[in-house]
C-alpha cells in the first residue's frame, strides 16, 4: 500500500532485532544449520514445519518462501519416502532458510535427504534401532551436519515406558540422555535435543531437568498443542516459562492451521518477554462504556496492513480519548477514538485530528514516516 514492504524488508530479521537477558540465559554449546547458529548465546530462532507433501516440490517450496516471509528461519519437512528425499533437491534450489529433514523409522532415509542437501535432519530415537542410527552418525559427521534428537512422549523407548508409569519428565530426560550418551560413544557432539510432550507441565519439567544435566542446545515446544488458540495458550505458557529461566535455543511452536500462525505465535512469545523485539507491536484497549470507534476492525485492519513488517514499532489503538492517550503513552503511534474523529498522537503526545475515515491511511503514512527516519539510507 504504501511501499513498506520494498523500503523495510532488506532489514532481514536478526540483523533489527533485540537480544537481551543473555546473562541470564543458560549457555551452551553453538551448532549450526547451514548459515543459522543455534546455542552459545545466540539469538533464539524460530522454526516452522510444513504440511504440504514434500513430493509436491512447488507446493513445498511455495510454502516455505511464505514461511520465510513472514520471518521463519529454519524450516523442517517430513521425508516420509524415497521420493520425498529426493524432492530435497529441488526443494533446497527454491528456499534460502536451512531445512532439516524429518525421519522415522527408516534410517535410510536420513542416508538419503543428507544426500540431496539437508541441513539437519531430526531423528526420534524412540523409532530408529540403534545399529541403524550409527550409519545415520557416520553420514552427519562426514557431511558436518547436526541432528536433532527429538524426543516425544508419544513414542518413548519400550524399555522406558515400561520402567515408568507414565511418560514423565523423567522418562523422556532418561531417553534423551541415553541418546546423547549413544551419539558421544559414538564421537558425534553435533546435535540439539527436544524433548516435547503435550503436557505443558511435563514438558516444562523435562526441559528443566535435561538443562541442569547438559549444556547441548535446546529446541522447544509442545506437541500436539490444538488449534490456534490452545496452541498459542500452551506454547505461551510452555516455551514462554522456560525462555524466562533462560533455557532454550530455538523453538516451534506447533499449531494444527497455519504455519504462518506458528511463526507469528513464535514471534509474539519472543516480544512478551522481551528477548526478540521483531515486527509491529500493536497494543489495543478491551473497550468499554466510553468506546467510540470499532476497536477490532482498527486493530484487524491495522494488523493486515503491518504483517510484513519486521521492525520494532508500537502502535496503540485506543477506543476513546478521555483515558487512551495517557493509557497507551509508550506506543510510537497511536489513534485515540472520538465521536466522528480521533486524535493522532506519539508517545503519548497528541499530534493531529483525524477523521474515522482515516484512521488507517493516516496511521501508515505516519508509520511510513517513522521507519523513513529510522532508516534513512533505506529511501531511495
Ligand atoms: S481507552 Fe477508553 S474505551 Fe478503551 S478501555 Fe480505556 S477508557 Fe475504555
Amino acid at each position: 500500500m504504501l511501499g513498506l514492504r520494498n523500503l523495510y524488508w532488506g532489514a532481514r530479521i536478526g540483523v533489527a532485532t533485540l537480544m537481551k537477558a543473555e546473562n541470564k540465559r543458560k549457555k551452551t554449546k553453538e551448532v549450526c544449520i547451514g548459515a543459522v547458529k543455534i546455542g552459545n548465546f545466540s539469538p533464539i530462532t524460530v522454526q516452522s514445519m510444513t504440511n504440504t507433501d514434500t513430493r509436491n516440490i512447488s507446493a513445498t517450496v511455495n510454502q516455505i518462501r511464505t514461511l520465510e516471509e513472514a520471518g521463519c528461519e529454519i524450516i523442517r519437512v517430513a521425508v516420509p519416502d524415497e521420493q520425498a528425499a529426493l524432492a530435497l533437491i529441488e526443494i533446497k534450489k527454491g528456499i534460502s532458510i536451512p531445512l532439516i529433514a524429518d525421519i522415522h523409522f527408516d534410517y535410510r532415509l536420513a542416508l538419503a535427504a543428507m544426500r540431496a542437501g539437508a541441513d539437519g535432519i531430526r531423528i526420534n530415537p524412540g523409532n530408529i534401532p540403534r545399529t541403524d542410527l550409527r550409519a545415520i552418525i557416520e553420514q552427519a559427521r562426514e557431511r558436518d551436519l547436526v541432528i536433532r534428537i527429538g524426543v516425544n512422549a508419544g513414542s518413548l523407548e519400550k524399555e522406558l515406558r515400561e520402567k515408568y508409569a507414565e511418560p514423565s519428565a523423567q522418562a523422556l530426560v532418561e531417553s534423551a540422555l541415553r541418546s546423547v550418551a549413544f551419539f558421544e560413544d559414538n564421537n558425534f557432539f553435533n546435535m540439539k535435543i527436544s524433548i516435547k510432550s503435550s503436557s505443558v507441565k511435563t514438558m516444562i519439567a523435562a526441559y528443566r531437568l535435561f538443562a541442569e544435566q547438559s549444556d547441548y542446545p535446546l529446541h522447544l515446544g509442545v506437541t500436539e498443542a490444538g488449534s490456534l488458540l490452545n496452541a498459542a495458550i500452551k506454547s505461551s505458557i510452555g516455551i514462554g516459562t522456560l525462555l524466562q529461566e533462560g533455557i532454550g535455543d530455538t523453538l516451534r511452536v506447533s499449531i494444527t492451521g497455519s504455519t504462518v500462525d506458528e511463526v507469528r505465535v513464535a514471534y509474539g512469545i519472543l516480544r512478551a518477554l522481551d528477548i526478540r523485539n521483531v515486527g509491529v507491536n500493536i497494543i489495543s484497549c478491551p473497550t468499554c462504556g466510553r468506546c467510540e470507534i470499532d476497536v477490532a476492525r482498527l486493530v484487524r485492519e491495522v494488523e493486515g496492513h503491518c504483517a510484513h513488517i519486521k521492525e520494532d514499532i508500537t502502535i496503540a489503538l485506543m477506543g476513546c480519548v478521555v483515558n487512551g492517550i495517557g493509557e497507551a503513552g509508550e506506543a510510537d503511534i497511536g489513534i485515540a477514538g472520538g465521536k466522528d474523529s480521533g486524535i493522532l498522537f506519539m508517545k503519548g503526545r497528541p499530534v493531529a485530528k483525524v477523521a474515522q475515515a482515516d484512521f488507517v491511511d493516516v496511521l501508515m503514512k505516519q508509520l511510513e514516516t517513522l521507519l523513513a527516519e529510522r532508516h534513512p539510507a533505506q529511501r531511495s
